[in-house]
Parts: C-alpha cells; sequence; structure tokens
C-alpha cells in the first residue's frame, strides 16, 4: 500500500463519522466527541474523538491513534486493509492493489476465492430449492410460516440429496485444495493416509447461509430432511475455515446492525430461525448466537452497536443456562441487560408465529431487567425458606451481582436480592465487599500528570512552525537547551519529536512511543484548541528552567555536602562556585 494513499485517504477521511460506524459518539465539547470504548468495559464514557486533530483515545484503557489504527483494532486488520477499508467508506477509488509479502497476497486471492466459491454455492442452493426436488424443503419451510419473499430475504435454499452435483457445479471455479478450503466438501483418509476425493458435506437439508457484517456468505447452517438413522444431527453447521469461526460471528448482524445502531439496543435470540422469524415479523434489531456459546468475542462484536440488549432464549433447562452465561458475559461488558422468557414454553419463531409479531414486541417491551429474572431463578432453583436454600439461593446470586462494574448498580442488585430472599442485607454486602476490595488492587497505577507548564510547552511545539506560540518555543528551547535536558525524560523526548517533525506531519504521529502519544492525546483532548498566547509560553519557558536550575541546585548541594564530608575542599570549593552560578541563574529569572 503506497504511503501516499494512505495520506490521501487520512485527508479526506472524517475520523467522527468512521469511529461513529461502531460507537455511539456524542457531542462533548468544540471538537470532541465521546461514548462509550470499544475497547475496553466501562458504563460512563471515557472514549474521545477528536474532529480537529483526527485522532481517537481513551482515558480509561489509554488506547488511542488515528483512523486507520481505529480500523485496524476495531476490524483486528492489518494496515493495508484498514486504508482500504476506509477508503471504501469514503468512496475513494482503490489504486492497484500491492502486498506486504508474497504470503499476504496468496492469502488474500484465497480468501476472495473462498467467498466467491461460498457466492456461487448459495447461489445454486437456491436454485436447488426451486426445482423439483427442493419441493420437501420448500414445504418445510411454508410450514414454519416462511413466505417465498422470507426465503429470498435470507436466501434459504437446499442441498440435494448428491455427492456429485455440487463439486460438478464449482470444480471449474478452483482447485480442489481450494474446493477442501471452503468446508462445503468432505473426504476420506486413504490408506496411504493423503486425502481421498471430495463430496458434498450437506446432502438433502435446508441450507441456511450466515453472512459476515458486510453481508457476503461465509458459511452455512443445514437442517436435514431426513428422518429416522440416516439423518444424522438435525443441524450441521460449516467447519471453521479461514473465512468462518463460530464464536467471532453473530448471525443476521448483517441485516440487523444498522436498526441496532440507530435503536441502541439488540434482541439476542438462541437459534437462526428463532432470528428469521422475528426478523421477518418486523423486529429489525434481532440477531442470534446461532446455537453456539456466546462468546466474550461476540458481546465485543455487538459493543460496537449496542448498548442494551434483551436476551430471548429457549424457555428449556439448557436454554436458561445460555441465558445465564449470557447474562455474565453482557453484563460484565456493562451492557444494560432484560431477559424475557416466553409463556406457554414457546421458543420466539413459535411465539411470533402462534401469537403474532404485536405480541411479541408488547413482551419484548415488558421483559424484566435481569436482577429480576436472576432472582426470580434463584428462587425456583432454591425455593426453600430455610437458611441452608436462603444461603444456596445467595450463593447463586453473588457472582452475578459481583460482575456488575457500577458500584451503585451493584449495591441496589445486593440490597433487592437481600429482600427477595429474606435475608440481612448487611450479610450480603460484606459478602461483596472481598470482590471490590480485589477490584481496587487490580487498577493501574496512576500515571503523573503534567504540569500547566509543560502543557504549554507540548502544545506549542505541536502547533505549525510559523505560529508565534512555536517560534517563541523554539527560541528559549535554542537558548537553554542545556537547562530543559534536566526536565521530565518522557516530555523532553516528545519536545524533541515534536521539533523534528517534518512540515504538515501530524503530532500524534511524530511521537513514537505509544505511552508518550497517550500523554499528547489526553492532553489535546482536555485544551482548548487555539495555540496558546506567546506570553503564556515565556511564562512557561521560565517555569521549567526554574525547576530544572532548582532541581540541580538541590543536586548540588548533596554533592557538596558529600565532598566536604569526604574532605575533598578543592572539590567542595568548585561545586560551590558552580551553585553560585546556578543561584545567580535562579535570580535573573525573576
Ligand atoms: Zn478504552
Amino acid at each position: 500500500m503506497a504511503v501516499d494513499f494512505a495520506q490521501t485517504v487520512k485527508e479526506q477521511a472524517d475520523i467522527v463519522k468512521i469511529v461513529g460506524e461502531y460507537v455511539r459518539l456524542r457531542k462533548a465539547g468544540a471538537q470532541n466527541y465521546s461514548g462509550l470504548c470499544p475497547f475496553h468495559k466501562e458504563k460512563t464514557p471515557s472514549f474521545s474523538v477528536h474532529a480537529g486533530r483526527q485522532f481517537y483515545h481513551c482515558f480509561g484503557c489509554g488506547q488511542s491513534g488515528d483512523v486507520f489504527s481505529f480500523v485496524q483494532k476495531i476490524e483486528n486488520v492489518p494496515f493495508p486493509e484498514a486504508v482500504r477499508s476506509v477508503a471504501q467508506k469514503c468512496g475513494i477509488p482503490l489504486p492497484k492493489r500491492d502486498f506486504a509479502s508474497p504470503e499476504e497476497a496468496a492469502e488474500h486471492r484465497q480468501r476472495g476465492k473462498l467467498l466467491e466459491l461460498h457466492e456461487a454455492a448459495t447461489a445454486w442452493f437456491e436454485e436447488q430449492l426451486q426445482s423439483p426436488e427442493g419441493a420437501t424443503a420448500r414445504e418445510y419451510l411454508t410450514g414454519r410460516g416462511l413466505t417465498p419473499e422470507g426465503i429470498a430475504k435470507f436466501r434459504i435454499g437446499y442441498a440435494p440429496d448428491s455427492f456429485h452435483a455440487l463439486r460438478e457445479r464449482l470444480q471449474s471455479m478452483a482447485d480442489v485444495e481450494t474446493l477442501r478450503a471452503t468446508g462445503l466438501f468432505s473426504w476420506k483418509e486413504q490408506e496411504d493416509g493423503s486425502p481421498g476425493p471430495i463430496y458434498a458435506r450437506f446432502r438433502k437439508r435446508v441450507m441456511f447461509p450466515i453472512a459476515n457484517e458486510a453481508g457476503r456468505v461465509i458459511a452455512f447452517t443445514a437442517r436435514t430432511l431426513e428422518t429416522g438413522e440416516k439423518a444424522g444431527p438435525k443441524y450441521l453447521n460449516s467447519p471453521e475455515t479461514a473465512l468462518y469461526s463460530k464464536g467471532q460471528m453473530l448471525f443476521n448482524l448483517d441485516k440487523a446492525r444498522q436498526a441496532i445502531r440507530a435503536d441502541g439496543g439488540a434482541v439476542l435470540v438462541e437459534g437462526q430461525m428463532d432470528c428469521i422469524s422475528v426478523f421477518l415479523a418486523g423486529i429489525p434489531n434481532v440477531i442470534a448466537t446461532s446455537g453456539t456459546a456466546f462468546t466474550e468475542a461476540q458481546v465485543r462484536l455487538l459493543k460496537r452497536y449496542a448498548t442494551r440488549v434483551i436476551v430471548n432464549f429457549d424457555p428449556d433447562t439448557a436454554g436458561a443456562n445460555a441465558a445465564e452465561k449470557s447474562i455474565a458475559l453482557l453484563t460484565e461488558e456493562g451492557f444494560d441487560v432484560r431477559v424475557l422468557t416466553l409463556e406457554g414454553g414457546l421458543d420466539p419463531d413459535r411465539y411470533v408465529r402462534e401469537r403474532g409479531a404485536r405480541a411479541y414486541a408488547e413482551v419484548l417491551r415488558g421483559a424484566p431487567a435481569f436482577q429480576d429474572y436472576l432472582v426470580e431463578r434463584a428462587r425456583q432453583l432454591y425455593p426453600g425458606r430455610d437458611p441452608k436454600s436462603k444461603t444456596e439461593a445467595l450463593n447463586y446470586l453473588l457472582p452475578h451481582i459481583r460482575r456488575i462494574p457500577s458500584r451503585i448498580a451493584r449495591d441496589a442488585f445486593a440490597n433487592d436480592a437481600a429482600q427477595a430472599l429474606g435475608i440481612d442485607s448487611a450479610l450480603v454486602r460484606a459478602e461483596l465487599k472481598d470482590a471490590a476490595a480485589r477490584r481496587r488492587d487490580s487498577l493501574a497505577p496512576h500515571q503523573q500528570a503534567l504540569t500547566r507548564s509543560e502543557q504549554i510547552l507540548l502544545q506549542a511545539f505541536s502547533g505549525p512552525r510559523s505560529s508565534e506560540a512555536y517560534l517563541v518555543a523554539e527560541g528559549a528551547w535554542h537558548e537553554h537547551e542545556r537547562e530543559f535536558a534536566a526536565m521530565r525524560d518522557d516530555v523532553r523526548t516528545m519536545v524533541e519529536r515534536l521539533r523534528g517533525r517534518a512540515d504538515g506531519v501530524d503530532p500524534l504521529t511524530a511521537v513514537e512511543d505509544e505511552e508518550q502519544r497517550k500523554i499528547l492525546a489526553e492532553l489535546f483532548l482536555s485544551i482548548h484548541d487555539a495555540e496558546p498566547e506567546a506570553d503564556d509560553v515565556e511564562e512557561a519557558v521560565v517555569a521549567i528552567r526554574r525547576s530544572a536550575l532548582e532541581q540541580q541546585q538541590r543536586r548540588l548541594r548533596a554533592e557538596i555536602d558529600q565532598a566536604e564530608r569526604a574532605g575533598k575542599m578543592d572539590e567542595a570549593l568548585r561545586l560551590t562556585r558552580e551553585m553560585q552560578d546556578m543561584t545567580r541563574r535562579v535570580r535573573e529569572l525573576d
């Protein structure tokens, strides 16, 4: 990726808009926007985006950088990918691609090929659904309440009862090694250990495509239409491939993400059929874990779009356990969580079909907060009113209470739980105290703050070279370089980096050290954008010189003491003269 192309993209991209696609941002100042950090758990926003300087910074976890580093981190892609992605978002035409290494080029080609093959397979499965052999599959889907429009919307298809038909369809597009890598085929190992001929993995199954966030098909879930012994598993998923990792994605996020971002909330269901039914019933912000246990990666993915989640899993034991695990992960990440349990033992798909979309929307609105749900569940699991049952119920709830990041919310939950279970709330609070202490210990040590003078100096050196503030600072630096040598190491390094940068280079780009970049980013976010006044810079320079000189005086005094005690009178005399010179220079500053 040519550097000048990246530069062009950076100049045209608006970081507020790009970040805004992942984080809900609010205006927090003339040029500042803030929101919940997508890189760490938090309930109150400490993540800022600066429109003027085009960077982001999190005061909580310290992540910061420009638009490319943001996309790199959030999409987990290398730099060239991030540049291309930002260019695409801004409608900037891409130059012909070049890669860092032949491996990277090969990997990119492979992914492109796999996407192409999935697209071809999806189209072919769709065709097969309309073929005479697809009749049973069509009946099955109609029986589940799906209209032709709904089927087309989700690109549902049918894999015929054939070992070879799919291979015949795809073999002109790729070599057999690439076909193996799609996950659409199986093969048997031969006697010499080499892989045998490939055959269709999915046969006589209804094919539900799984798309990535961009809407490209990357895998399938296949439901069998066989009955009896031959049927195999009811649902069969694509294996993990270069395109697909099941714990990393959420079903229907491609279609739901706009609505989720607009609303700030998502409905989380278990099965793909639940998700499809609820979506087609007119609830656009629904996504599914699609049969896997909810993972941390999925929570982080969701966090880019939502702050609230209604969990609506199946009402059986497995569903309740899955809901409980999901609640734990979501509350830990600071989500506002509610839990819906549908009456009559219905799953979302059947509920929507039997009671209608409006009834479902209604119960969604009335879904209880997760605290109420958990207290209710604790009482169901340990219904006795004896001390042993109460203790068990409390022990069931405590881990959930501890997980809540906000202390106020935690205490409120503890009090409610104590009351509901008939336990002394002091006891619950005592149990929680240990957890609070552990939480405090894990906090990072507070870093040293910049003095006001250091702030002004850094600000001056961050401005354009022709500005008055810069010229004053530069003049002082030039003249008193030896004195500045005594200032804080990291601040001095930053100044040197800023002074050494070429015209037009972003100050944050010039500072290489990550800790230092963080300090500078925090400074930019805390001050008004205007350049400092020349007078203020002069004053700051004096203050910094004074503190440097005073520091040297302290050191000299100690050295003089030491020399005198050791009887080195010549040395003591020389140091005393140096001290007098130092005192004179401090006086000159006044
Ligand atoms: Zn953060």
